[in-house]
């Protein structure tokens, strides 16, 4: 069945959905974009992630192409349109169509498209089993703070894992882990503390993170917000990662060695329940 998807003010079914070659998110990645998960019909943490939205384009200079009322009742739509109640709504902005050039268009309206993905998030088989993850360099540029389009260098190395067998890949620079190919990664060291590499621009500064690492004190466990290694990692007695889409998993091993026990652990199963929990009574943030 063809979705109903959203471009520049239609709503159209995804075949009739096209943006032009010269649109600019096409010719230089010059766009940007959010990905906000839907439970029960429901955006989850929905203000975080257009707050996030609008300081990716004013590091880029770029217009939004809507009010957020107008493009938190654009998602809504689109959900019901869709009869969406469990999975993700991506949203892009670019700076539009324009001769190519590599200075800025003046006076070009930006672009928005949007469209669903229905996914099962809450029964992730991979909560049970924990994820595989490899490390691979991390090749992406320096303002990954700012949530671009230019996803190659991510997409390569998740697809350099899957063609090892594994499930993702941990970026690292030097010996530091900075983040996943599309989540924020954390380590928990043998005194319980959580440790993730502090924002800034090596790293997205994770909807998920945010939400997750407040849970986290609320229930008292420590936080350290620092580089980390692949040692420190391969030491730890468990790790995780966060993203919007697969709210907290654990990762049991990396490079193929375990992680603790080899088995999820416990500090990652209790904040993807309490995240759970609040994302779906409405009580998250
Ligand atoms: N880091 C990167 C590089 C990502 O692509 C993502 C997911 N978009 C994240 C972290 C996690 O961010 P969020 O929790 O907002 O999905």
């Amino acid at each position: 069945m063809s979705r109903i998807t959203y471009v520049n003010g239609a709503y159209l079914p995804e075949e009739k959905a096209k943006i032009s070659i010269f649109d600019r998110g096409f010719l230089f990645a010059d766009g940007v974009y959010e990905v906000s998960s839907v439970l029960n019909g429901k955006l989850i943490d929905n203000t975080a992630h257009l707050a996030r939205l609008h300081r990716s384009l004013n590091e880029l200079a770029m217009a939004a192409p809507a009010s957020d009322d107008e493009i938190t009742a654009i998602q809504e739509e689109l959900i019901k349109r869709n009869n969406l109640k469990e999975g993700v709504v991506y949203l892009q902005v670019t700076r539009g169509a324009a001769d190519r050039s590599f200075t800025y268009p003046v006076n070009t309206p930006s672009s928005l498209v949007m469209f669903t993905q229905e996914h099962d998030l809450i029964d992730n088989p991979k909560t049970q089993t924990g994820l595989s993850v490899i490390t691979v360099p991390d090749m992406r540029w320096g303002r990954r703070d700012i949530k671009t389009v230019q996803l190659l260098a991510a997409s390569m190395a998740k697809q350099a894992a899957i063609d090892v067998g594994a499930d993702d890949a941990w970026l690292i620079e030097g010996d530091v882990i900075t983040e996943g190919t599309s989540n924020n990664t954390y380590i928990v060291t043998h005194d319980g503390t959580i440790v993730t590499q502090h924002l800034g621009h090596k790293i997205l500064s994770g909807i998920t993170r945010q939400a997750v690492l407040t849970l986290a004190k609320e229930d008292d466990i420590i936080i350290e917000e620092r580089p980390f290694t692949l040692d420190e990692a391969l030491q730890a007695t468990e790790a995780f990662v966060t993203s919007a889409s697969t709210f907290v998993l654990p990762v049991v091993r990396i490079n193929g060695t375990d992680i603790g026990n080899g088995k999820p652990g416990r500090i990652a199963h209790k904040l993807r329940q309490i995240y759970l929990d609040k994302a779906l009574n409405g009580t998250l943030a």
